[in-house]
C-alpha cells in the first residue's frame, strides 16, 4: 500500500514540474508595471548585473539601485531597450533568455548603450557561458567520485574492512568541501547552482523566459544528481551546501549546544516559502517578482549585493551555520525541498542493517538532522539526509553502510 502512495506522489511532482503552464501566463506578463519597481529589483527580476543594467540605461553604475525606474526616469521601454543591450554579443542560449524577458515588457525596437559598455558585458556573459560549461561537465565527475568515497573509498583499503576508527576520514571530506566552495562557488561565481535551476523552470513557465523545456533540462540535471546518490549533489556538489558543511564543522559551537530542527517545521517553512514563491512568480496577486531573488545566498559567490535583504541572508546563514546543520537549506531552499520528495527515488543511500544494529543510537547522535533516527526507527518517510557520511564513522558494529537501495538490508523488528 505504502509502494502505491509513494508511486502516486512521485508521478504527481513529476508531473507537476514538467507540466506545460497555459498560455494565459504569458498575457499576465504583459500587464507589469515595471517603472515602480527598484533598479535592483529589475536587475534581479531579469537575472542582470544592476551596474550592467544602470550602464545600459545611461546611468552611472554607482547610482542608488533602491530607486525606482520611475524616480530614475526610466519607462518601460527604456528597460526593455536596455535589457536587449545587457544581452547583445551574448551566446543563443542567454541572449535568449533576455529575448524573453524583453517580451516579457511587451517587444519593441532595441537602441545601443554604448560600445565600451557592451564589451565589458559581452566578455563578462562568455566567461560566464565558459564557466557553467566547465560546471556541468565536472559536476558529474567529482559526485562520481564522492559515490564512489561513500560506496567504497571511505570504507576498504586494499579490499579489506577499515575499523571503524579510521572510516570516511573527515579530512578527506572537508578538503572535497572546501574545493567545491572554491570551485563550483567563487571561481565560477552565483550561477549555476541546483535552488537556480529550479527557479529559473518556474520562471520560464511563468513567462519570464523562453524555452522553459531548456530550463526543465537543467533542472532534471541536478535532479538526475540527486537520485544517484541520496541528495548526492546538495550534499557534495553545492557550494552553499558546502560552505555551510564547513562551518557547522568549525569547533565555534559546542556540539551539545547546537540546535537540531524538526523536520515537520523545516519541511513546512520551506512548502509555505516555494507556494508564495509561485503565486508571486505567477502574478496572481498582480505584479510578478521572484520571492527567492531578495533572498538568494547564492550571490555571494559573486560578490553580488544589489539587495540589503541578500546581504542580511547571507550573514545570518554564515552566522547560524556553525550552530544549526545547513540553516539555508533546511529552511529557505526550495531545491532541498523539491529533493526530499525524490529520496525514496535514489538509486544509493543509507542503510540499516536492523539485525546487526544493537540500538546503541550512536548514529542518531552523530546525525545532524532527525535523518538517522527516522531510518533506525524504520519511517517509511524519514527525514531528509545530506549523505553527509557521519553517521557510517560511528557505528560500533558496522550495522549502517551506504549502498545501493535495491539491495535493502533487514527491516526493524518493530515493522
Ligand atoms: S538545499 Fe542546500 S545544498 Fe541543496 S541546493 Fe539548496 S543550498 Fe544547495
Ligand atoms: S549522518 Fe544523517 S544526514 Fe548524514 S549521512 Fe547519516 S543519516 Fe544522512
Amino acid at each position: 500500500m505504502h509502494g502505491v502512495i509513494k508511486t502516486v506522489l512521485l508521478a504527481s511532482l513529476l508531473w507537476f514540474v514538467s507540466m506545460p503552464m497555459p498560455a494565459v501566463v504569458h498575457a499576465l506578463t504583459a500587464a507589469d508595471d515595471t517603472p515602480q519597481v527598484t533598479l535592483a529589483g529589475a536587475a534581479c527580476h531579469y537575472h542582470v548585473r544592476a551596474g550592467d543594467l544602470a550602464e545600459a540605461l545611461g546611468l552611472s553604475r554607482q547610482v542608488d539601485k533602491h530607486r525606482t525606474l520611475k524616480e530614475l526616469g526610466i519607462g518601460t521601454r527604456d528597460l526593455e531597450t536596455a535589457l536587449k543591450s545587457v544581452a547583445i554579443g551574448e551566446t543563443e542560449p542567454r541572449r535568449a533568455m533576455h529575448r524573453g524577458a524583453g517580451r516579457g515588457l511587451g517587444g519593441g525596437a532595441g537602441r545601443g548603450y554604448g560600445a565600451a559598455g557592451q564589451n565589458g558585458t559581452q566578455g563578462h556573459q562568455e566567461r560566464q557561458v565558459v564557466r557553467d560549461a566547465y560546471c556541468y561537465l565536472l559536476w558529474p565527475v567529482l559526485l562520481g567520485g564522492m559515490l564512489w568515497w561513500l560506496l567504497r573509498g571511505g570504507r576498504f583499503e586494499d579490499g579489506r574492512l577499515l575499523p571503524v576508527t579510521k572510516r570516511y576520514a573527515p579530512l578527506a571530506g572537508r578538503a572535497t568541501l572546501l574545493l567545491v566552495v572554491l570551485f563550483f562557488g567563487f571561481a565560477s561565481g552565483k550561477s549555476p547552482n541546483p535552488m537556480e535551476a529550479l527557479v529559473k523552470y518556474f520562471k520560464a513557465l511563468a513567462g519570464f523566459y523562453e524555452g522553459a523545456w531548456k530550463y526543465f533540462g537543467v533542472l532534471m540535471f541536478f535532479t538526475l544528481l540527486s537520485i544517484v546518490g541520496n541528495k548526492l549533489i546538495c550534499g557534495w556538489g553545492c557550494p552553499l551546501g558546502a560552505l555551510q558543511e564547513l562551518l557547522y564543522d568549525l569547533p565555534l559551537v559546542r556540539r551539545r549546544n547546537r540546535l537540531r530542527l524538526p523536520f515537520r517545521w523545516t519541511m513546512l517553512l520551506r512548502t509555505l516559502l516555494f507556494g508564495g514563491f509561485l503565486v508571486f512568480t505567477f502574478g496572481l496577486f498582480g505584479r510578478k517578482w521572484v520571492l527567492y531573488h531578495g533572498i538568494n545566498p547564492f550571490n555571494l559567490f559573486g560578490f553580488e549585493f544589489d539587495l540589503l535583504s541578500i546581504g542580511a541572508v547571507v550573514v545570518a546563514v554564515l552566522l547560524l551555520a556553525p550552530a544549526v546543520y545547513r540553516p539555508f537549506c533546511q529552511l529557505v531552499c526550495p531545491f532541498g525541498w523539491y529533493a526530499w520528495f525524490f529520496e525514496k527515488a535514489s538509486l544509493t543511500g543509507i542503510r540499516i542493517d536492523h539485525d546487526r544494529c544493537i540500538g546503541c543510537g550512536a548514529c542518531d547522535r552523530a546525525c545532524p538532522v532527525e535523518a538517522a533516527g527516522d531510518r533506525l526507527s524504520g519511517k517509511s518517510w524519514p527525514a531528509e539526509c545530506y549523505s553527509c557520511a557521519r553517521c557510517l564513522r560511528v557505528c560500533p558494529v558496522d550495522a549502517i553502510d551506504y549502498g545501493p537501495r535495491w539491495r535493502q538490508k533487514s527491516e526493524p523488528s518493530g515493522e
